[in-house]
């Protein structure tokens, strides 16, 4: 199989690169390493090149002869995505467009996108289902749903078929140490974390502790970077076999406070991690867990990492080899 990864010198794309490298498939990765790391793409060719250039797209899909692309490569960060929303439209979504159109242009139609679960916005409820109503509260949120709904009008003009993966929060490393995290600047709560108990960071902060939950820190859903890769694997598995489009959540549906995450980190790293109390961060809902059971029933997965002991220790391992 001819797999095309935009986006798979990156965190959770290089992941992506390994596994489908494994798996014995011919594997491109398209990558500007804007945010991406050229050691980090462990299997396959390396495209070092930018969804803005058409020109580029053009000949890497007309020359590839892919079955499928899947599209990691997106801006990630909710605050600047307030201060800067041009940026994150003109990336996540025109950049999306392009890749979209050389798809189409090329007669490619399956498409695995990564999507997020802040294209629910605050929750009405939780565990958040696919039917639960989507209404992002930031450009980041509103940038993949976008995509979600131009994937939508392509299924029904032009027969491209798709995947929406809406990671919760993607969390842990390469249980082999190979690959982890290395986003810069770190805004994510478990590198940092780790970053404090390696000694690199005097203390961590922890955003807010007046929120409705047991202990008034927020809970969120962390789910295995090694899981969201299987669910993709599962999602290409089914639109090969002629599923149609469909969306999924993805999350273990136990959540963990700050507090929890960081009790965790110093069990498994035996040390003792520096905590300041820090205001509230802008657009944190205090409370994000998936219901992942569309995927668990349609596409069969079944996260190998459910607990936070493993995410915390694999993403413990990748840090001590920095
Ligand atoms: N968080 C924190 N201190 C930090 C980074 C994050 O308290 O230095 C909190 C953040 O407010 C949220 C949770 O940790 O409640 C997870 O944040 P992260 O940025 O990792 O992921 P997000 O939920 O924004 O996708």
């Amino acid at each position: 199989m001819n797999i095309l990864v935009v986006g798979g010198a990156g965190y959770i794309g290089s992941h992506m690169v390994k596994q489908l490298g494994l798996m014995g498939c011919h594997v491109t990765t398209l990558d500007n390493l804007s945010n991406g790391h050229r050691d980090a793409v462990l299997f396959g060719s390396l495209i070092v090149g930018d969804l803005s250039d058409r020109v580029l797209l053009g000949q890497v899909l007309e020359a590839g002869r892919f079955d499928a692309v899947m599209h990691f490569a997106s801006f990630i960060q909710v605050g600047e995505s307030v201060e800067q929303p041009a940026k994150y439209y003109d990336n996540n979504v025109m950049n999306t467009l392009h890749l979209l159109d050389a798809m189409r242009m090329a007669k490619i139609n399956r498409f695995i996108f990564s999507s997020t679960a802040a294209t629910f916005g605050s929750p009405l409820y939780t565990p958040i289902d696919e039917v639960h109503p989507q209404n992002p509260i930031n450009p980041y949120g509103r940038s993949k749903w976008m995509v979600e709904q131009i994937l939508e009008d392509f299924d029904r003009a032009y027969g491209l078929k798709s995947v929406c993966l809406r990671y919760f929060n993607a969390a842990g490393a390469d249980p082999e140490g190979q690959l982890g995290e290395r986003h810069s600047p770190e805004t994510h709560l478990i590198p940092l974390v780790l970053q404090t108990a390696s000694g690199k960071r005097p203390h961590i902060s922890v955003f807010g502790r007046d929120y409705d939950t047991p202990d008034g820190t927020c809970i969120r859903d962390y789910v295995h970077v090694s899981d969201l890769c299987d669910a993709h694997w599962l999602g290409l598995q089914a639109l090969l076999q002629g599923a149609n489009s469909e969306q999924y959540n993805l999350g273990n549906g136990n959540g963990f406070s700050v507090q929890e995450v960081i009790d965790t980190a110093m069990r498994i790293t035996g040390t003792t991690i520096p905590v300041r109390n820090a205001p509230r961060r802008h657009g944190d809902p205090d409370r994000l867990v998936a219901n992942a059971t569309r995927a668990k029933k349609s596409l069969g997965w079944l996260p190998k990492y459910s607990d936070l002991d493993a995410i915390v220790l694999h993403s413990w391992r990748w840090e001590r080899r920095q």
